[in-house]
Parts: C-alpha cells; sequence; structure tokens
C-alpha cells in the first residue's frame, strides 16, 4: 500500500479586519517533508495515523508539508496557491498512490476561493485519478461543498466540541480509505443540509446524548461514518450552515434517509443547541452571584474562530464595576508585552493595553498596573500538546489580574495563568477569550459557567452579521427555512 498525507487548513472569519499570510501559517504550523514531530496534533492527525498504520502493516508512507495557520480574516490569494500548489507537487511526485489521507479544516477561505478546501480537492483528484481512495478529517466548523463531497471517498469531522476526539477520527478515516483501497469496502458519502445556524457545545445537553445516539447508529449495519457538521458562521460563503454526513459501505439511500433524519431532528433542537449567551452587563451580573471561581467566556473575541483576541469591551466592564479578585486571560498585545519586558518584573508603568485591531476590538485602556510575572516563550496546554503564546506577562490592575500575549490565541488551559504565577483555581472569577474550548481545561475547576456575548468579530447573533453571500436561507434569519421560496430543498 502506498500512501499520502499531509495538511493544509485555517478557520476563515470573513468578517475579521486581519489576513491570513505566510506569517501566520509560519508561526502556527509550516512542517516541510522530515520536519514532523513524533507526537499527534488536532489538525496533523491523518498524517500521524497514516504514519502508525504503514509502520504496523508495511505500507509505504508518503508525508508531506503540513500547514496550519491561527483562525483570521481571509488568506492572501498568494498564499493560499503556494501552499496548495507545494503540496499538489508533492502529491504527483508520489503517484502511483492506493490512498491519500488529508488534514483540512473544512471553513477555508481565500481571496478569490470560498471554497478552498473545494478547489484542493478537484486538483488532488485529477492528479491521483478515479481509483485512489481519498479521504479528509475536517473541524465539524466547516463549509461542507458539493466539489468536496465529488472528490473524497470520505468526510469525517471531529465530533467532539471543545474538539478532543482528533484521533479516534483519523483512525477512522484510515479504516475507510484503506478498506476502500484493497477493494473491501465501496464508500458513499450522503449530506443532509439542516438549512440553520448554530454553534452545538457537546459538553451539554442536547448534543451530548445526541453523539451518543450517533456512536449507537454507527453500529449499524453498512454505516462507515456519521459525522455533524456543525458550520462556521462567521464564514460568509454559500455553503455555510449545518449539514449531516453520513457514510455508508455502498448503501446510498440508507445514507441519505438516516443524514435526512438526523438533520430533521437537529434542525428541531434548534432552540436548545446553544448555551445561553448574556451580554457583558446581565453576565456579569450573574456571574457575581455565590462562590468562585465563576469562569466567564468572553466569547466575542475568541481568536479560535478568528477574532483579534485583544477586544476591552469586557475588561472595561470589570475594571468600571471594581471587581476584585479576577483574573483575565489572554489579552493579544505584542507592543504591551514589550513594555511590560522593558519595564520588569515589579515595575509599576502606565500602559496602553488592547483596542487595536479596529471596531471589534473597541477602544485600548489607559491602566496603570504592576508586571507580576514575565515569561519568554510562554505556552499553554491543549488536550497535553502546548500551544505557543509568545512572550507572555502578568499585570495586575486593581486585583484583575491580566495576562498578555504576544502570540495570538484562545484560552485552552489553566496553564495560561498559572505559567504566569496567578492562580485560577483561587479567584472569584476567570474570565477566558474563548467560545468552548477553554471548557476541557477550566470545565473542572469553575463552579459555574457564564457565556458572555458583547460586542466583537464573532457576534452570536446570527441575524446581525452582514452576509452577503447566501445562497439560501437559513434559521434564525427565517423561521422555516424549509418553507420558505428559495429556501433548502
Ligand atoms: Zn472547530
Amino acid at each position: 500500500m502506498r500512501a499520502f498525507t499531509a495538511t493544509l487548513g485555517t478557520e476563515t472569519n470573513t468578517f475579521s479586519p486581519m489576513p491570513t499570510g505566510m506569517r501566520n501559517f509560519e508561526q502556527t504550523m509550516l512542517l516541510r517533508p522530515g520536519e514532523h514531530p513524533p507526537h499527534i496534533t488536532e489538525v496533523t492527525a491523518p498524517l500521524w495515523a497514516t504514519r502508525r498504520r504503514g509502520e504496523a502493516l508495511g505500507w509505504t508512507v508518503i508525508e508531506g508539508t503540513c500547514a496550519f495557520a491561527m483562525p483570521a480574516g481571509r488568506t492572501v490569494r498568494r498564499v493560499y496557491e503556494a501552499l496548495r500548489d507545494e503540496i499538489l507537487e508533492q502529491l504527483r511526485d508520489a503517484l502511483p498512490l492506493d490512498l491519500v489521507a488529508l488534514g483540512m479544516h473544512g471553513a477555508m477561505v481565500a481571496d478569490g476561493y470560498d471554497d478552498c478546501e473545494g478547489d484542493f480537492l478537484v486538483r488532488v483528484r485529477e492528479i491521483v485519478g478515479p481509483k485512489t481512495a481519498v479521504g479528509i478529517e475536517i473541524d465539524p466548523h466547516c463549509h461542507v461543498t458539493e466539489a468536496m463531497v465529488a472528490n473524497t471517498d470520505a468526510i469525517i469531522c471531529f465530533k467532539e466540541y471543545p474538539h478532543t476526539d482528533y484521533r479516534e477520527r483519523a483512525g477512522e478515516l484510515l479504516d475507510i480509505l484503506s478498506g476502500t483501497a484493497e477493494g473491501k469496502l465501496r464508500p458513499r458519502i450522503s449530506v443532509h443540509d439542516c438549512g440553520m445556524l448554530a454553534t452545538y457545545p457537546t459538553t451539554r445537553e442536547p448534543m451530548k446524548g445526541f453523539l451518543e445516539r450517533l456512536r449507537q447508529l454507527e453500529q449499524e449495519e453498512g454505516v462507515l461514518s456519521i459525522s455533524i457538521a456543525h458550520g462556521f458562521p462567521w464564514g460568509d460563503v454559500p455553503d455555510v450552515g449545518t449539514k449531516v454526513i453520513v457514510v455508508t459501505h455502498d448503501a446510498a439511500a440508507k445514507g441519505d434517509a438516516l443524514a435526512r433524519q438526523l438533520g430533521r431532528e437537529i434542525f428541531g433542537l434548534r432552540t436548545r443547541v446553544a448555551p445561553k449567551f448574556q451580554t457583558i452587563e446581565a453576565g456579569l451580573d450573574d456571574a457575581l452571584e455565590g462562590d468562585g471561581p465563576v469562569v466567564v467566556a468572553d466569547t466575542a473575541d475568541n481568536p479560535g474562530g478568528g477574532a483579534p483576541g485583544d477586544s476591552t469591551f469586557l475588561l472595561h466592564e470589570l475594571l468600571r464595576r471594581g471587581v476584585q479578585d479576577a483574573c483575565y486571560a489572554p489579552i493579544w498585545d505584542p507592543v504591551a508585552v514589550g513594555l511590560c519586558f522593558e519595564a520588569g518584573e515589579g515595575a509599576t508603568l502606565a500602559l496602553r493595553i488592547g483596542g487595536k485591531m479596529g471596531p471589534t476590538s473597541g477602544d485600548p485602556l489607559d491602566l496603570t498596573g504592576r508586571v507580576t510575572k514575565l515569561a519568554a516563550d510562554a505556552q499553554q496546554t491543549f488536550d497535553g500538546n502546548p500551544s505557543p503564546l509568545g512572550d507572555a506577562a502578568a499585570f495586575e490592575v486593581e486585583g484583575v489580574h491580566i495576562v498578555l500575549i504576544s502570540t495570538r490565541d484562545q484560552a485552552f488551559g489553566t496553564d495560561l495563568f498559572t505559567n504566569l504565577g496567578i492562580d485560577p483555581a483561587a479567584k472569584r472569577l476567570v474570565v477566558v477569550k474563548s467560545s468552548q474550548h477553554f471548557y476541557a481545561g477550566f470545565g473542572p475547576i469553575a463552579k459555574r459557567v457564564v457565556y458572555i456575548n458583547g460586542p466583537g468579530a464573532l457576534q452570536a447573533d446570527f441575524t446581525k452579521l452582514p452576509y452577503r453571500n447566501l445562497r439560501r436561507r437559513l434559521w434564525p434569519m427565517v423561521d422555516d427555512p424549509f418553507a420558505e421560496p428559495g429556501g433548502v430543498r
């Protein structure tokens, strides 16, 4: 068996003011053949799984480039094209191939390319021909398109949000692809469009129970995999929205029916799947009741969804109220971090913080405080893997301990604070810039979790997003997208 594996992706928030260029890829992940580490990461799980399978079964595995950028705005055209063509050249050189296993995101948008994954997969199929098994493991925050489906044998999304199950999903992808390459499986992909936009944390009901059902349904005869593509509402592209993907062994009719049934069930849950988002004022009122630590998610400025990570709306209100015994992280502000390093640990200084990237970041805050700790090349942990923060500084302003970072990232692990000498478990209020991934690390220390969605690049009221490219009408813009003229089929 000859197998090729590579990764290309990012999650594009088309409403974000930040372009995604080569520097972002270099800073996040740009690994050439021979540079791949032995450990698994979320976005290189197919490479890791193909390598392990190859070692166990004596395959020839050709490892291509793995490129991934921290979510931000549209990818610069020449950057996407350069990375795409680099991997396609490696693919051409690797021919003939029995299988191709790719790590992608599913929501990558570049200047001139609304559907980078579709564009890439059309070219992959042209190169390898119709007989090679081609499959992708993607993030559920994706736009599933006809081009992606038409040019793959299997599409598998992570099931969990936070995304903690990429290992298992990569293993399933390899099962399907190797079975296909050996002639034992004839996978058919069925997709149902749910006609809606929403977010779907799987740490709470109803999605927690729904996933249990999916796992049982996957045991049925002929069903190879079921994915809920949550969709990524902050991508203004024609295919945005929630979809169900069912991969069967040569049972397209059964797959279609199952995808439709599950899709209609999800539509039935539409008002219950997302957590209740509160305004900054109501959310802080709520969070300040009772004992701590209460973990507050500043969801509107989650860098993991492409937001800048330097908005000040929530911090401003926290300071205005004189809340003591709180910590807040991370705020992306390399200039402020540089000044803290210049002043040194223990220094008191006036610092201008955040609010630099545009209207969705609010105004910068001019604060006088104390540098309590500095950490060069700091990092935090997500699911056992390090996530770099660049140089970081802890800055205390009237009882609020703020973590400033110089490499954009969302809040994943409690070591985001503890590495800077702050114990979040001992605080009354712990504010994190993240939508849901924080839950894996902070859930265990939280008495309660409060989700706030104020102003920012990740507006949770989708009816207020300035979409221009929607091809069909979706809930919550319309009550019943299936009944509307021009609605979902
Ligand atoms: Zn995601």
